[in-house]
């Protein structure tokens, strides 16, 4: 619904005359502008650019640049992780470094690859040192993940990793009692599985994931059929 100050507003521009705010409400009007607005309803160009753009939080400050998502925009596959790294922050690309690799692998497993699916992160800038996002960052980038998500409508989300299962899921319930069953976001289903940087520091749960991302395709064929 328009709001009656909205409407002032539009009907003096539409008139030609000048709109003064008040200094506070003017400066917060222009940061909401450069931070990039709102994106809901924005195709994947506007997207990209309000993400490129982005200053919703500090880590605008110490990106090199934002990591943005890679892959097919009508992936029946969608895979979600962290935070960029440090190989991601410098090359614009998430999942590029080791833990990037082994993902491939576990993609190529099952008939998949960087090109069939599309890969994106919850945030879309690198923390500092690599540490958790903290929850303001979370929130701030959510909206960009979401849009993602709408606009490529995955057949199957696959969470991989504490971080983004616990921020999608909205739990803090631990990995290990969340994989092995069916999750949704919406009505779209939701396996939840290790992150590859974890399975190489415990190649024994190797297994496990690959459990996890054959329920995963049995849940997509199903989907497609
Ligand atoms: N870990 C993630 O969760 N995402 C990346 O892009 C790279 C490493």
């Amino acid at each position: 619904m328009i709001q009656p100050e909205q409407q002032r507003r539009a009907y003096l521009e539409a008139l030609g005359i000048d709109v003064w705010l008040p200094r506070d409400e003017a400066e917060s009007e222009a940061e909401q502008a450069c931070s990039g607005a709102e994106p809901e309803g924005m195709d994947w160009t506007a997207l990209r650019d309000a993400v490129a753009g982005c200053t919703r939080c500090a880590l605008h400050q110490s990106r090199t640049q934002t990591v943005f998502g890679v892959g097919s925009p009508n992936a029946d596959w969608m895979i979600i992780g962290e935070a960029p790294g440090a190989e991601e922050d410098r090359r614009g690309e998430p999942f590029v470094g080791r833990a990037g690799k082994l993902l491939d692998e576990m993609l190529r497993a099952v008939g998949q690859g960087r090109d069939s699916v599309f890969i994106a992160n919850i945030l879309k800038c690198r923390p500092p040192n690599n540490r958790d996002p903290k929850p303001e960052e979370s929130s701030q980038c959510r909206t960009y993940l979401e849009r993602q998500i709408e606009l490529v409508q995955p057949k199957i989300v696959l969470a991989v990793g504490r971080i983004a299962a616990h921020l999608l899921l909205d739990t803090d319930t631990p990995v290990g009692r969340l994989r092995g069953s069916t999750h949704y976001l919406g009505e779209t289903p939701l396996i939840v599985t290790y992150h590859p940087a974890y399975l190489l520091r415990s190649p024994s749960q190797k297994r496990k994931s690959w459990d996890d991302l054959c329920l995963a395709r049995s849940i997509a064929a199903e989907a497609a059929a």
